[in-house]
């Protein structure tokens, strides 16, 4: 690959400076592996040739052979067109042109054979085709011998520049003849051999020229599987790297904490899933090696628990854990929950965000130092450079989203022996994407609620069920409960977001008078502590209604809110919808979920509104909005691009390829973790180049 990336792309038959510079610029091409790597987004079967009889408006395209009998120009200046009698010797056809009349008009030649390529339409009950594709039945031999025409995504600037499909089709066709043969593989010998792939040099003129469907197929199944194999191969071995070279703190022994908050603190029965996990985090933290672990499961399935328990292992054995989490409000109720939980236990715990004062900031400072504190919870704070431990060997990570993995790597720096890491999400992740994106990580899910738990009922209105909406709420209200309204953050403008926002809550105060129900709400322009306290007003239950955008989506529990009431549900994601769900369910009555929405609703809207109601299944949802979507949307992609580097192979689509190409790349690594072995050294040579050149996003922690 590497002599294909030094060819500039200038030099191609048929480029020169022009162009190329439009190449760089529109479609980051530069070089000739870049044009054999630009890949057709569709083909269209070239073999099947129609009878003018045949064809109807209805058909995507058609290709006929045949001759032209005249040409006319017809119509007055600015609606002049060129229509010209096309026949396979039964029937007539008309083609007509708008634009380029001269030149086509004097381009087109008589008594040849043509065929005629393009989209057939109905126009005074005569079929034509507009603007066809026209190209002498003689030259065809020439071509290269595709029958699956291959069509490529071009840019308006391309087109005014004539660089159209059509052309781009040719400069693959001149690269791949001036090539001659000469494309080096990129996979090695023994492996294209056991795996039973077709070459690269093979693969790649098939994917522009396929001979059939068939062969187009394992040409496309050759470049996914190297693309997704090299992928998994980077991350995997830097995980193997890691473990080889660093250290970890090894946790010998389960002590009196643990075991005390075990026998006497635990107020009810761990889940097995909870169990499971907590075995698979005690047999890594005994190794001896830094453990990193991506902790997944739906909202309420009990990661803090296991988060806590943990952060005991972890004081059993000597070491200092400390707890990250995203805002202040959700440190504020860790460390609330886990003092409640560490009752009686003689642990010390502290809290540390943006607003600690100065004074308590220094003796929590102190006391990291001597080690004295035991466990510490916190926002970014945590971060700073003055923040340092005694002894860190357990940091969890609550809602990873929202921590960089610089900031990660700043945690890590604070030690000589790195802690280990449990990085927790709420936010399923599905299993290609985790793969991916995390693939570096070790994986744990939570798939089971604690026991008891009703699930959440959801259902979908329309604008006209408002007063039963109000209605019901009322009769919530009555019986004691409390209710979210969510309002969506429209990011384009936030003037519309706040005025949504007020309308709201005017239209919810008329109904619920102020000076007999209590309201709160909450806004994305609200100073931190305003909003704090306004969400502590909510959660102590003295407003029963809470208006407010999105901001409540992460984290905040209150157990007595049973009812969730969302608008304009269209303008919001899936997973987002199923994160605002996640904020009821969480005590022991009855909850509901209330998607509101207009009546015009796309397509997509109506699938994620329809998924929401059918399951409460996270994963299940990660799913649909992954399929829906697609990889590029989805949280966490974004930031990390993998969506725009992928060339071919589509994170939705291509899980089972994924899969086998993590288990091989696995096994290699298996026999030769760092790649030193001279069988290797393709692969080596490929990982070195890949990870220099996009492999940026894969790095954790
Ligand atoms: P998550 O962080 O995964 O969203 P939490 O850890 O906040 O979930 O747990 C949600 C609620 O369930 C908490 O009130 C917690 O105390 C409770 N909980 C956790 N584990 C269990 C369990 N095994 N049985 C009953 N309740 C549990
Ligand atoms: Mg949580």
């Amino acid at each position: 690959m590497s002599e294909l990336a030094g060819l500039d792309i200038k030099f191609l038959a048929g480029v020169g400076p022009k162009r190329a510079t439009i190449l760089n610029k529109e479609l980051s091409i530069y070089s000739y592996e870049d044009l054999l790597y630009h890949f057709p987004f569709k083909y269209i079967d070239r073999t099947k040739f129609y009878a003018i009889s045949e064809i109807h408006s209805k058909l995507p395209y058609i290709q006929v052979r045949g001759e032209i009998t005249s040409i006319e120009t017809v119509g007055e200046k600015r609606q002049q067109r060129l229509v010209a009698q096309f026949t396979d010797g039964k029937n007539v056809l008309e083609l007509v042109w708008f634009k380029g009349i001269k030149y086509i008009k004097a381009s087109l030649k008589p008594n040849t054979e043509y065929i005629v390529f393009g989209k057939p339409s109905e126009f005074n009950r005569k079929i034509n085709v507009v603007h066809p594709e026209l190209e002498e039945s003689a030259s065809k031999n020439d071509k290269l011998n595709a029958s699956l025409q291959a069509f490529y995504l071009t840019t308006e600037r391309m087109k005014s520049s004539f660089l159209n499909s059509k052309a781009i089709h040719k400069l693959q066709e001149n690269a791949l003849k001036s090539l001659n043969g000469k494309i080096p593989e990129t996979l090695p010998a023994y492996l294209v051999k056991h795996l039973g792939l077709i070459n690269l040099h093979d693969a790649l003129f098939q994917i522009h020229f396929p001979e059939n469907s068939e062969v187009l197929k394992k040409a496309q199944y050759r470049l996914k599987f190297e693309e997704l194999f090299y992928i998994q191969l980077n991350i995997l071995k830097k995980k193997m790297k890691r473990k080889i070279l660093y250290q970890g703190h090894q946790f010998i022994k389960i002590g009196e904490y643990f075991n005390a908050f075990y026998n006497n603190n635990l107020p009810f029965e761990l889940t097995n899933a909870q169990k499971r996990v907590l075995k698979e985090i005690r047999k890594e933290v005994g190794l001896g090696k830094q453990m990193n672990r991506l902790l997944q499961g739906d909202v309420g399935s009990g990661k803090t628990l296991v988060g806590l328990m943990s952060m005991l292992m972890a004081l059993d054995n000597g070491c200092q854990a400390c707890l990250m989490a995203p805002t202040e409000i959700l440190a504020t109720q860790h460390l609330e929950t886990i003092c409640e939980f560490l009752e009686g236990l003689n642990i010390k715990v502290a809290l540390l965000t943006g607003s600690t004062k100065q004074k308590d900031r220094r003796v929590i400072h102190e006391q990291l130092k001597s080690g004295e504190l035991q466990i510490l919870i916190g926002t970014h704070a945590l971060l700073e450079d003055i923040v340092q431990f005694k002894n860190l060997g357990f940091v969890i990570i609550d809602e990873q989203h929202r921590f960089g993995v610089a900031q990660r790597a700043k945690l890590w720096a604070k030690n000589p022996i790195p802690p280990h890491i449990l990085v927790m999400t709420a936010t399923p992740i599905p299993r290609t994407l985790a793969m991916t994106l995390y693939g570096d990580l070790e994986v744990s899910v939570i798939d089971e609620l604690p026991p008891g738990r009703k699930p959440i009922q959801t259902v979908h209105y329309f604008e006209n069920k408002r007063q039963e909406v109000y209605k019901f709420m009322k009769k919530q209200i009555d019986l004691g409960r409390q209710i979210y309204l969510v309002y969506p953050m429209i990011k384009e403008s936030e003037k519309m977001d706040f005025k949504n926002l007020e309308e709201g809550y005017e239209s919810v105060a008329s109904f619920f008078p102020p000076e007999k129900y209590g309201i709160s709400m909450v806004h994305g322009k609200m100073k931190p502590a305003e909003k704090d306290t306004e969400m502590q007003r909510f959660a102590r239950g003295e407003t029963q209604i809470m208006v407010a955008t999105t901001v409540i989506e992460v984290g905040v529990n209150v157990p007595n809110a049973s009812v969730m009431i969302i608008e304009s549900t269209n303008r919001f994601g899936l997973s987002q919808l199923h994160q605002l769900r996640g904020r009821v369910g969480r005590g022991a009555d009855q909850s509901y979920c209330i998607l509101m929405s207009d009546y015009k609703l796309s397509n997509e809207s109506k699938k994620r509104i329809e998924t929401m109601v059918r399951t409460n299944d996270g994963f299940e949802i990660a799913e649909v909005d992954l399929k829906l979507r697609g990889p590029g949307d989805i949280e966490g992609t974004q930031q990390s691009g993998i969506a725009y580097d992928l060339k071919i192979a589509n994170l939705a689509k291509d899980g089972q390829v994924l899969q086998y190409a993590r288990d091989i790349a696995q096994s290699i690594l298996d026999k030769d973790p760092l790649l030193e072995k001279e069988i290797n050294h393709t692969l080596a040579k490929q990982v070195k180049r890949l990870s220099k050149a996009q492999f940026n996003w894969s790095v954790i922690s």
